[in-house]
């Protein structure tokens, strides 16, 4: 008998899953560790960040998943692993620990939101939003519908959509929360009362922290400088690169670029993605020592 955990229950956690239990033998377990017992398609997001879907749409419920598959599910946040003993200890919703026992073991736990990489970024007392989970994506589009209500008085609204940090990545998320943004202005007939910005930490436009992408079509081949050049162009979108924040004020956007000149933006509604860590797991050998230097990262990834 062969004991799987899977630490994490979203894309990576769930294929895994799926995936070993249809492999493994009967006799086998897998389990899955996660603080929520809902699946969320990050993807859309984007437009729940504008208000064009609800926000209960992008999630839906595990539990019948797991049972319809056979999969054990097991409720809170894993804290701490020890691989010598092969467990994990895991914190439940009412504060009690459980240690689990694995034959292997996925952490598939994703990515820490490091807002306190920036002063003054993100929703949890910052300046700016995020659409980068789902109570992230209302409250930005809660703070972008106060927005459309003063354009729609006559006033000036400058946006600025991007990354957050020097090392923040996930650009294409911003980049689709910017273009649906636009339709979003024009189809409200408020688009003339915005200016819109890209500020973004990328070494070219287009680049979307993947070195850039193209794609043939009819055959020609287009790359995505060129398309989000065109893009930002058609839909008056003005852009910056090269550019790290620093740090967000009230208003005011603080960033320094590559040639190491300082400057600021400002702003009055800002959808800005942080920088990714990993998920402060600690890792702990046979004798009680923190062992999470030798497992991750710098950053935290296993
Ligand atoms: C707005 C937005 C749009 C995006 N659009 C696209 C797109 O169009 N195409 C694309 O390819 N990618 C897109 N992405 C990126 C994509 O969503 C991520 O790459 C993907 O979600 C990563 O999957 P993951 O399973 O590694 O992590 P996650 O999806 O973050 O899942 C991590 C899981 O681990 C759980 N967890 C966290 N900490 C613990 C812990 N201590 N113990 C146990 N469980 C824990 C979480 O609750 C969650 O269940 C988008 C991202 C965003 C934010």
């Amino acid at each position: 008998m062969t004991r799987v955990v899977i630490l994490g229950a979203g894309f990576a956690g769930q294929t895994a899953a799926l995936y070993l239990r249809k492999e493994l033998g009967k006799d086998d377990t897998v389990t899955v560790v996660a603080p929520f017992s809902y699946f969320t398609y990050y993807p859309s997001l984007v437009w729940v960040g504008v208000g064009r879907m609800s926000e209960d749409r992008p999630i839906f419920d595990l539990e019948p998943v797991y049972k319809r598959h056979g999969i054990q599910f097991k409720k809170g946040w894993a804290r701490e692993v020890y691989p010598d003993q092969q467990e994990v200890m895991m914190e439940k919703e009412n504060g009690e620990t459980e240690r689990v026992p694995y034959d292997y073991l996925v952490n598939a736990t994703g990515p820490y939101l490091n807002f306190e990489g920036t002063p003054g970024l993100g929703p949890h007392g910052g300046y700016t939003q995020s659409i980068c989970t789902i109570g992230h994506a209302k409250q930005c589009r809660d703070a972008y519908l106060e927005q459309i209500q003063r354009m729609e008085k006559g006033e000036q609204v400058n946006i600025v959509i991007g990354t957050g940090h020097g090392m923040s990545t996930c650009q294409g998320a911003a980049l689709e929360y910017i273009t649906n943004l636009h339709r979003d202005l024009l189809r409200r007939k408020v688009r003339d009362k915005a200016k819109i910005m890209w500020l973004s930490n990328e070494p070219r436009l287009g680049d979307l922290g993947v070195g850039g992408i193209s794609a043939r079509s009819r055959g020609y081949i287009m790359d995505s400088e060129t398309f989000a050049k065109s893009l930002y162009a058609e839909q008056d979108i003005y852009y910056q690169t090269q550019s790290a924040v620093t740090g967000v004020e009230q208003g005011k956007i603080h960033w320094e670029n590559y040639e190491g000149e300082q400057g600021e933006t400002e702003f009055d509604f800002a959808m800005l993605i942080p920088q990714f860590k990993g998920r402060p797991i600690r890792y702990v050998d046979a004798e009680g020592n923190d062992i999470t230097g030798k497992m991750t990262n710098p950053l935290g990834f296993t």
